[in-house]
């Protein structure tokens, strides 16, 4: 009897959200919420598989730099003074950690700042040291990786997809892909180094040590011996100088919170998909699996973004030092202005893309 009424799709029932429908409505929604769990779990399953492979196959040209953002880490003396404990005063540290994997070998950092920025130019800022590095230590590595999880506020959203097809490519490397891994499930590889730094933060207050300031934690950790992490400060001035990089206007990059890969070889230019792939990744390649999306950032609208007409009358705008995206022969190169000479620009290290 009872089995019958549950079969019946107009009968109404309660949820314990105080929400009311029919079997029907219970129904598509059970449906609804089942296939949004499917897919966030293929999702990760499919990321983790692919990031797994790829750092077993990588090749000398490939460096793949898995990051996170630890949580901020609060100032400490080992004598508090008073204002330390009741006045909200303390000064908080940014902890931004990556995981370097090569075909030499793994290594660890951080990137600690006094700036509490955690957006997308924040996020470069704390990259550009670790870049530079690679690019030093390693020329032959032409294409970069990244993995990071995918919060939009800092690492998934077009700014982001704006730098990391016109930075990278300044740094150095011709071919970029950032990978999002599937949310909420455990920390990767960067959490452990945020946690190890934090421990020995800790421990150096314990003993009586004071670090008042986040450059007493960058030079405590500095200085101390046999750590495996190496560590990069960060100012303010460095993140805004990437405020400068990002055009006010972008193309909108449709399904945002879907991608879970971006892949560019050319200045402004990426491919997005619903999921990572490398199956070409040793040629160097895009592949065309998971109907990769092609989308061109620069906003057409705007001709800041195209080659500047010299101004007619208005004196000439200072571009020294600033970062400008350039056509020629129909394809798009980033470079550094190094000198306005009269209406000539010269630029620094124009990226020449690989067709
Ligand atoms: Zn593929």
């Amino acid at each position: 009897m009872k089995s019958n009424y549950l079969r019946h799709p107009l009968l109404k029932f309660r949820g314990n959200n105080g929400s009311t429908g029919t079997i029907e409505d219970l129904k598509v929604l059970f449906h609804k919420k089942l296939e949004c769990l499917a897919i966030h779990q293929f999702n990760w399953i499919h990321q983790t598989e692919q990031f797994r492979t790829l750092k077993q196959n990588l090749t000398e040209a490939e460096a793949v730099l898995h990051i996170d953002f630890s949580e901020n880490y609060a100032c400490k003396m080992s004598t508090e003074v008073q204002a330390y404990h009741f006045g909200g005063s303390r000064k908080q540290a940014t902890i931004h950690t990556a995981v370097l994997y090569t075909v030499h070998g793994t290594k660890s950092y951080t990137t600690l700042s006094d700036s509490l920025r955690h957006d997308e130019r924040a996020v470069w800022a704390h990259l550009e040291p670790i870049l530079k590095e690679i690019r030093a230590t390693y020329p032959q590595i032409m294409t970069l990786h990244v993995i990071s999880d995918g919060p939009v506020t800092q690492y998934r959203n077009k700014a982001n997809f704006y730098l990391l097809s016109t930075v990278a490519f300044l740094s150095g490397f011709k071919h970029v892909s950032w990978n999002y891994s599937e949310k909420s499930h455990g920390k990767g590889a960067p959490d452990g180094i945020g946690g190890a730094v934090k421990r020995d933060a800790n421990l150096y207050v314990r003993r009586g040590g004071e670090l008042q300031t986040p450059l007493d934690l960058y030079e405590m950790l500095t200085k101390k011996s046999g750590s495996t992490i190496t560590h990069y400060w960060v100012n303010e001035e460095s993140i805004q100088k990437y405020d400068e990089l990002v055009p006010e206007k972008l193309t909108a990059v449709k399904g945002t919170l879907k991608i879970h890969q971006v892949l560019s070889s050319q200045a402004a230019q990426i491919s997005h998909r619903e999921v990572s792939c490398f199956c070409q990744h040793a040629e160097m390649k895009t592949c065309l699996c998971y109907q990769p999306v092609k989308v061109d950032l620069r906003d057409t609208t705007d001709n800041s973004l195209s080659t500047p007409e010299p101004p007619k009358k208005q004196p000439p705008q200072d571009l020294s030092g600033k970062f400008v995206i350039v056509t020629y022969d129909e394809l798009p190169y980033v470079g550094q202005v190094l000198q306005v000479v009269g209406e000539e620009n010269l630029s620094e290290q124009p990226h020449t893309t690989l067709s």
